[in-house]
Order: structure tokens, then sequence, then C-alpha cells
């Protein structure tokens, strides 16, 4: 599947390489009926090597999710065949819903419908830590 191959989608570019099946994850993209490629360590001349999702359909992706796992990459909106719109992507001062606090003592663990929130408390770092109990996210 090639970028111009797709008529209405969404690429995910310049994803880190090593990045992209986390992303996938946590993106949720195995539970999609539309077609997702993963393209694994491209050659890239800006990055050396780089990952590339494409999913085949023009659906909402969380880019707090793409901001959390990997703030360089890039998502471009293909519709009609033709890039429509490119966004850049930053690191989310909150994240809701995405991770799992791993305290096993958190409020998270026994309240099962509360939010699972995340505060971005050092952003040079890349330091995530729960709302709740300030345990700090896995680095990813
Ligand atoms: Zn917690």
């Amino acid at each position: 599947m090639k970028i111009d191959s797709i008529q209405n989608g969404v690429v995910i570019d310049h994803i880190t390489a090593g990045c992209g099946m986390r992303l996938y994850e946590l993106l949720g993209l195995a539970s999609l009926d539309c077609s997702v490629a993963l393209i694994k360590n491209v050659s890239s001349k800006k990055q050396g090597h780089k990952d590339i999702i494409k999913i085949d359909a023009d659906i909402p992706v969380n880019l707090d999710v793409i901001g959390y796992v990997d703030p360089g990459a890039t998502v471009n909106i293909i519709r009609g065949g033709v890039l429509a719109e490119k966004r850049t992507i930053d690191m989310p001062e909150r994240l809701v819903n995405v991770i799992k606090c791993k305290n096993p003592r958190c409020i998270t663990s026994c309240e099962q419908e509360l939010e699972h929130i995340f505060k971005l408390t050092d952003k040079e770092n890349k330091v995530y830590r729960c709302l709740y109990c300030e345990t700090k996210a896995d680095n990813h």
C-alpha cells in the first residue's frame, strides 16, 4: 500500500523507528475494520529510519496518544487521494484514558469507573504522572 493508493485516510509519518507498534496498540488500530498498514524501519533522509502507519479510512485519531508516544510524528489526512491536512503533534498536558496507573494502591485500581488521567510534569524529559497518586508513567 502506497500513500497515493489511499483515497481517504490517515497517514502517521515520521514515527521514531520502533515506536510504531506501541502507537498501533495505544491507538486501538487492531480493532478497526478498515485496512491498516504498519511499516517498520523505512529509510528516511531526515531520521535514518522511521516507522509509518497508514489507515485506509478517514477516522479520527487520538492526537494525544501520538503526542505521548512520539511527539515528533506528523499526521497527514488524505481526502480524495490528496493531502488535505497536515497536523503537527505536541505533547498533551493531560492524557485521559490512554494509559493506566501501575500502582496497585492507586484509587484508579479500585474505582473502575474513574478516568485514568496523567499530567505532563516535565516536558523536557517527557515525564507523565498519575493525577491521583503521582506515580510516574512507564517510559516508552
Ligand atoms: Zn495512580
